[in-house]
């Protein structure tokens, strides 16, 4: 069966027929909806003849056994947000599952291929991603919180995965899956603005942005807005709008794809007849590159000093968050980009804002490697979410190269 592009883009059709409504995709995990999403990609495999198994923490694998037990992964998440868009985490699992397909219909491959549909990468119902992924890598580490979290409903976490066969204390037996990992693929919608851009169909994503997120908290004096005169106030806003504007002077020059953000600034006492006491910010600085991230924070707290002088007011810092960046495989990545070659015109290497599921199998130690595909508009989590039918047809493509490049270069490594 050759390759058949055009199938995905009618499959991801069906699917939204299947499990949206006029507001969007409704394949949140652990719903019932999200369940039909899985039993209908079962179906779709069934004649493929790769043999299904859920592992421990919900994880939907197919396995095409091959001369070599070491196993190539591909991968991708079919729950999605509520209201959510028609491609996120579904474009990955039935482009696998095409490139499945074509790999089954000639003959067991050299190296074992496996399809997997990681369970919850969203998190959109108890507020924990990239659940399936990071108990399969190992790196899972929080169930004693995970036990007690609820969803808007005031039901529990572990019954809710109870009800779809999953034992929260067990999760990390996923682990066993990865034990004959080889190589990991993963295709996704860009959901951001970069490929559009250049007028290019797909990209070579490079890794996971590291993250360093901080509540910044400038602490002046509440004074009249009357009766203060401007050289006499101890303003914290004053010196918190000074540091919203120089980040962004930090990330331009920092470069390589560097962004900052303050979210958030909340003022007190809040009112319009007095200066500003504090000013809490909420700063979220991400880069590829763990020094330049560093850098960055190093830039940004002495700026929070210099701006605490010249208002006259305090600065603190608290930690609220961090990640370190991750690399994904250089091989992959230089595969990859022929893959992508060979079907468009044109490749780009650019980082991933958001985390997938990619970024935990790579923190596992498998090599690993994803696509971007163009997002219109860079909408993502929408319904307004959209890629081109040919783009997707492209995109379909070039996994099906990466994939055979791959396969070949395992075999070789394993030969
Ligand atoms: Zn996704």
């Amino acid at each position: 069966m050759p390759l058949d592009p055009r199938r995905t883009v009618d499959e991801l059709r069906e699917l939204r027929e299947l499990t949206g409504d006029e507001d969007g995709a409704q394949r949140v995990a652990w719903t019932e909806t999200w369940a039909k999403a899985r039993d209908w990609l079962g179906e779709k495999l069934e004649e493929v003849g790769a043999e299904e198994n859920v592992d421990a923490a919900g994880n939907q694998w197919f396995t095409l056994a091959g001369e070599s037990e070491r196993a190539l992964l591909i991968g991708g998440h079919i729950d999605s947000v509520p209201n959510g868009g028609w491609l996120d985490g579904c474009l990955n699992v039935l482009a696998g599952a095409e490139v499945l397909r074509r790999i089954a219909s000639e003959g067991p491959p050299p190296v074992t291929v496996r399809l997997v549909n990681w369970a919850d990468e969203e998190g959109a119902r108890f507020g924990r991603s990239l659940f399936g992924s990071s108990a399969a890598a190992g790196s899972m580490a929080d169930q004693a919180e995970l036990r007690q979290r609820r969803d808007a409903n005031g039901i529990a976490l572990p019954e809710a995965l109870a009800e779809h066969g999953v034992d929260l204390d067990r999760a990390l037996d996923a682990r066993a899956e990865l034990a004959t990992a080889a190589a990991y693929l993963e295709l996704h919608i860009e959901q951001g603005p970069v490929l559009e851009s250049m007028e290019i169909p797909l990209g070579v994503v490079l890794g996971t942005f590291g993250v360093e997120r901080h509540q910044v908290t400038f602490k002046g004096q509440a004074a009249h807005a009357g009766s203060t005169p401007m050289d006499k106030r101890r303003d914290g806003l004053g010196a918190a709008s000074k540091l919203a504007l120089e980040i962004r002077e930090i990330a331009k020059r920092t470069g390589g794809g560097a962004v900052c953000t303050v979210g958030s600034v909340v003022t007190k006492p809040g009112i319009v007849t007095s200066v500003v006491e504090t000013a809490e910010c909420l700063l979220d600085q991400r880069h590829l590159d763990a020094g330049k991230l560093a850098g960055m924070l190093t830039e940004a707290k002495e700026a929070s000093q210099r701006f605490a002088g010249e208002e006259d007011v305090e600065v603190d810092w608290e930690r609220v968050w961090a990640i370190e960046p991750i690399l994904f495989d250089e091989e992959l990545i230089e595969l990859a980009d022929s893959a992508i070659g060979e079907v468009a015109e044109t490749s780009h290497r650019l980082p991933s804002g958001p985390l997938h599921d990619a970024a935990e199998v790579a923190r596992a130690g498998v090599p690993t490697v994803m696509l971007f595909v163009q997002s219109l508009r860079g909408l993502s989590h929408t319904k307004l979410e959209d890629t081109k039918p040919e783009h997707l047809e492209l995109a379909v493509e070039a996994l099906d190269r990466l994939a055979s490049a791959t396969t070949d270069r395992l075999a070789k490594s394993s030969g």
